[in-house]
């Protein structure tokens, strides 16, 4: 079968149109027809060959294992049409979300569903793997394929990224989530889902941080308990006040020294931090901090295959709503992400199949 793909084939070039065969299947390898791919900021760091790691220093995606040409896209739904010969428990023609983030499928680590620990060799779909920019993509196996049952792809889709980041960082505050406000560090279009998923478990409610006063106003307008100018001079002592005598739980979505700095100074003994965001930089700590203030400070990256399946049976179960998208046709690929690029889209796009 021809599919034709979305490729950045140079750094900073715009994306090219490349028709390829499909494989033949191998193994219990899955065959889609992607029906919704998002397009997800972190595709412009793949697109740009770059992640800042402070101090004026690059990290460059081809170390991290990133070749091209590439066909991005980590964000997929999409209905079978072939299977492998040892795929088993998936129906052609059925609408499924991928999980993307995938490891090496080999060692212990995949083996227990926890593909995005892998220490071997990463394959997740869309980085280093072709992903969703096309009209086919290949998954490696069938359990990474999730059933959808009637939810609506393109809404579905970003579930796979911004949906299971988010779920799997809240999940690290297990039940203290209940009984202690989250101070949100960012208030984007993840602080937004954050926002919505701690209502969807039964969380306490949520303390935004964030530097732009028509993003404030907006989660404040979402139910948000309190939003703060992270530059204020009196920032820490105002989350202070907001979390009622500090915050215990802090998730930070910008992942920035002053962000991080700013939890910890407002953050109570038994401070938990977790890291999100890749907005770069460094920061200095007092090592006695950690035992004296008995603080956490841990980093989340995206999810595992057993979190997007509990996300799904949370959006299943009506708790959590999946905010609306914006949806383009895939051959604008390429126009999606120079408008990402350039700040002009406004939550999240997907890109659906050309019309025939
Ligand atoms: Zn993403
Ligand atoms: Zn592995």
């Amino acid at each position: 079968m021809k599919n034709a793909c979305y490729c950045v084939t140079e750094h900073r070039a715009p994306l090219q149109r490349i028709i390829q065969d499909t494989p033949e299947l191998t193994g219990d390898q899955v065959l889609l027809r992607v029906t919704a791919s998002g397009v997800c900021h972190s595709d412009l760091h793949f697109w740009e060959g770059r992640y800042d790691i402070g101090d004026g220093q690059d990290m460059s995606l081809s170390d991290r294992g990133v070749t091209l040409p590439l066909t991005m896209g980590h964000e997929i739904a999409g209905e079978v049409v072939a299977l492998g010969p040892d795929a088993s428990g998936i129906d052609i023609g059925a609408p499924y979300l991928v999980y993307p983030w995938l490891g090496c499928g080999d060692c212990a680590v995949c083996d227990r569903d926890e593909e995005n620990l892998c220490p071997n060799q990463a394959r997740s779909l869309g980085i280093f793997t072709p992903g969703g920019y096309a009209e086919y993509v290949v998954v490696p196996r069938a359990k990474y394929c999730l059933p959808l049952g009637d939810l609506d792809p393109a809404r579905a889709a970003p579930l796979a990224c911004s949906g299971v980041t988010t779920y799997s960082a809240l999940g690290k505050f297990r039940d203290a989530i209940r009984t202690d406000p989250v101070v949100i560090m960012g208030a984007g279009g993840l602080g937004h889902m954050a926002l919505r998923m701690v209502r969807a478990l039964s969380g306490k409610g949520a303390v935004f941080v964030d530097l732009d006063p028509a993003k404030r106003q907006a989660v404040l307008d979402a139910g948000a308990l309190a939003a703060i100018d992270g530059a204020a001079p009196d920032a820490a002592d105002q989350i202070r006040a907001a979390t009622g005598g500090g915050a215990r739980l802090v998730l930070d979505l910008v992942g920035a020294e002053s962000t991080i700095t700013l939890g910890l100074a407002a953050g109570l003994k038994g401070v938990r931090v977790v890291v999100v965001g890749m907005f770069g930089g460094q920061i200095k700590l007092p090592t006695v901090y950690f035992p004296m203030r008995a603080m956490t400070l841990e980093g989340s990256y995206v999810g595992n295959l057993k979190e997007l399946r509990a996300l799904l049976d949370l959006v299943r179960s009506g708790a959590l709503d999946i905010a609306p998208v914006t949806r383009r046709p895939l051959h604008d690929a390429n126009a999606a992400l120079m408008d990402l690029r350039d700040g002009k889209v406004v939550g999240r796009v997907v890109l659906t199949p050309d019309p025939a």
